[in-house]
């Protein structure tokens, strides 16, 4: 069994942003600059965008926060993302997720600058993704496939099972894998909680890749000797002997899924650090105009 290290890849990949930063602010004078919006006081997403405004600090971009209290209406939330959409200084939008419930989620993603849309949710991005275009790939995914590549895992004619269908992880998941390019071209099977035969579907994957927010579901029986597994899954399970009186596991039990794997992320350190990668990565994609004109 290997361990694919999250950590260390997503540190060789942080890396080369920030030697690649270094020499984008010597040329224009500026660097990539990502804004994040942080609505309510959610302790998980405050962490998310903290991680995330720690990860810039790291490759030398720039960031800022815009804490919003968690009774904002839509309307200035959204006169707040047009506010930030016209900024020439910012590069790369993003507004965590989940909002409160007061606010249409639709209405705020639809309203980011695709051109700023740096989580890749807005569907004018969405779209591109599913057409094969230049897009902002959803972070999650993007990270993924970024983890897959570096892992030298080989992709092309196998059999990719997804558990899990949401629009930031599991869809453009499935899109992604299926995808006819050399780090993709996968047969891919999209399953989710209406699914029959979940089980068996899963013990025939070659990649198996668990988005599921069910702690450690994905037990032995899922899966295939010498198959590829990605948790994605993040739960916080109380653990008085942890200063922060908690740890993180994922969608898979990974001591029991571990012996039958070739290759496993584990959690944490696995899918997490690489999210915040993907978000990087598509925040210096702006700043180049790699993606939009
Ligand atoms: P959602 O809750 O949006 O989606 C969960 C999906 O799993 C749904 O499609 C649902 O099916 C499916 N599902 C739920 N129960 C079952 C079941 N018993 N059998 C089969 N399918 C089931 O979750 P997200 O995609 O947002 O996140 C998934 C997990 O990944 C979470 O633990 C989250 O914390 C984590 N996460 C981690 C990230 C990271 O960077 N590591 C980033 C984003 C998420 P249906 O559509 O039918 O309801």
């Amino acid at each position: 069994m290997i361990l694919i290290d999250g950590k260390e890849i997503s540190n060789q990949i942080k890396s080369e942003i920030a030697n690649e930063v270094r020499k984008l602010r010597e040329d224009s004078g500026r660097s990539p600059h990502l804004a994040a919006i942080l609505v309510g006081n959610d302790p998980a997403s405050e962490t998310y965008v903290f991680n995330k405004e720690k990860a810039c600090k790291e490759v030398g971009m720039s960031s800022s926060i815009y804490k919003m209290p968690s009774d904002i209406t839509e309307e200035k939330l959204i006169e707040t993302i047009n506010f930030i959409n016209k900024d020439e200084e910012i590069d790369g939008l993003i507004v965590q997720l989940p909002i409160p419930k007061h606010i249409s989620v639709n209405k705020v993603i639809e309203s980011i600058n695709p051109r700023k849309d740096v989580d890749g949710f807005h569907p004018v991005n969405i779209g591109k993704m599913v057409l094969g275009q230049a897009s902002y790939l959803p972070a999650t995914p993007f990270g993924i496939s970024m983890l897959l590549q570096r892992s030298n895992i080989v992709t092309e004619g196998k059999h990719c099972v997804i558990v899990g269908r949401s629009n930031i992880v599991g869809t453009p998941m499935s899109i992604l894998m299926s995808r006819n390019h050399s780090l993709a071209n996968a047969t891919v099977t999209l399953c989710h909680s209406k699914t029959q035969h979940l089980t068996e579907i899963c013990s025939s994957a070659d990649i198996l890749i668990a988005a599921i927010g069910k702690c450690e579901m994905i037990t032995a029986d899922y899966v295939k000797k010498g198959a590829t597994v990605i948790d994605v899954g993040m739960h916080r399970v109380a653990d008085a002997s942890k200063k922060s009186g908690f740890r993180l596991k994922g969608d898979v039990k990974f001591d029991e899924v571990a012996p039958l794997c070739e290759y496993i992320t584990p959690v944490p350190g696995g899918v997490g650090p690489m999210t915040i990668v993907g978000l990087i990565m598509n925040t210096l994609k702006s700043f180049k105009h790699d993606i939009y004109e």
